[in-house]
């Protein structure tokens, strides 16, 4: 079968390769990408495997075994270990992590599998992952009622959505127009800046930003960091920590219960897809149209992905 395989950092190359195996194997119809695709894309990433690597996380397809349409979860949590066993299956430490959606088949555990409801089309049912990632950074933080997000990625977005839809009043602050613009359209408001806000989302994924959130945050206030910056020390600023008891809470993935409430909100409109689709592309197009996707400035959008385009 074809798939685009990365051969190191910015060496992506459609080849043919062996058929996947594993317990189910899925024909992919989308896959979706997003910032950490770029990221792999251009730098390597600690969760790829050894080079050559398949990657693609966001998938969607049909069951080779039974024809039903399935969003391929990009982990399997293994249900014993002890972050499993109290409920925080996000932080499985022996996670079965699945990648390989730029590809026409993927192989899965039936576990990872998550039925799509109803008519969702299948680029829609593949954002679900990173929507899942976000429902549960929401819950990581507190009910405040005023709201900063950092960022008007993807990510951003999507949490601006989600906490709007929860009757919140969110700010999204990103000096890119197009990304604030886009704010406004999902129910929350493109700002260049803001500061005093009891709760703020992080979702850049770079220390600066993350000294940022901490920094901006009001008095005794709390920050919830979603995006991941690579491994090694953070400095922040710990006066703020101490003296004025800011807290700050990690969001890290998400459960499989979250990746059903995400095709829940995706599929009954709450959250409208459309709003985060960008260009459909075969795997030929993809290197080109993923560079160009992370250029700074542009909207934030993901690439849709079809394998038999
Ligand atoms: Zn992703
Ligand atoms: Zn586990």
């Amino acid at each position: 079968m074809r798939a685009a395989i990365l051969h190191g950092p910015g060496d992506l190359r459609v080849e043919e390769v062996a058929e996947p195996r594993g317990e189910v194997v899925v024909e992919v119809r989308a896959a979706t990408t997003c910032g950490t695709d770029a990221k792999m894309l251009a730098h390597g990433h600690p969760a790829l495997g050894p080079y050559p690597a398949a990657f693609g996380h966001e998938t969607a397809g049909v069951r080779t075994d039974t024809g039903e349409r399935v969003l391929v979860g990009d982990s399997a949590p293994c249900g014993t270990c002890a972050a499993c066993r109290a409920g925080r299956t996000n932080l499985c430490r022996a996670m079965t992590w699945i990648f390989g959606g730029f590809a026409e088949r993927i192989a899965a555990p039936a576990a990872a599998l998550h039925p799509i409801p109803g008519g969702l089309p299948f680029a829609a049912a593949a954002m679900a992952e990173p929507l899942a990632a976000c429902l549960h950074a929401v819950g990581r933080g507190p009910r405040e009622r005023e709201v900063a997000v950092l960022g008007g990625g993807t990510i951003g977005l999507m949490l601006a959505r989600l906490l709007a839809l929860d009757g919140r009043e969110v700010a999204v602050v990103d000096r890119h127009t197009a990304r604030r613009a886009q704010a406004d359209d999902l129910g929350a408001r493109g700002v260049e800046a803001i500061g005093d806000v009891p709760l703020v989302f992080e979702a850049v994924g770079r220390p600066e930003a993350w000294h940022t959130a901490v920094s901006m945050v009001a008095t005794g206030g709390t920050v919830v960091l979603v995006g991941g910056c690579p491994a090694g020390d953070v400095a922040l600023p710990g006066a703020r920590l101490h003296y004025e008891e800011v807290d700050v809470h990690g969001a890290f993935h998400h459960t499989p219960a979250e990746v059903d409430e995400a095709l829940a909100l995706l599929s009954n409109g709450a959250v409208d897809h459309a709003a985060f689709a960008g260009a459909t592309v075969g795997l030929d197009g993809l290197a080109t149209a993923l560079t160009s996707a992370s250029e700074p400035g542009a909207a934030a959008r993901k690439l849709v992905v079809q394998p038999d385009r």
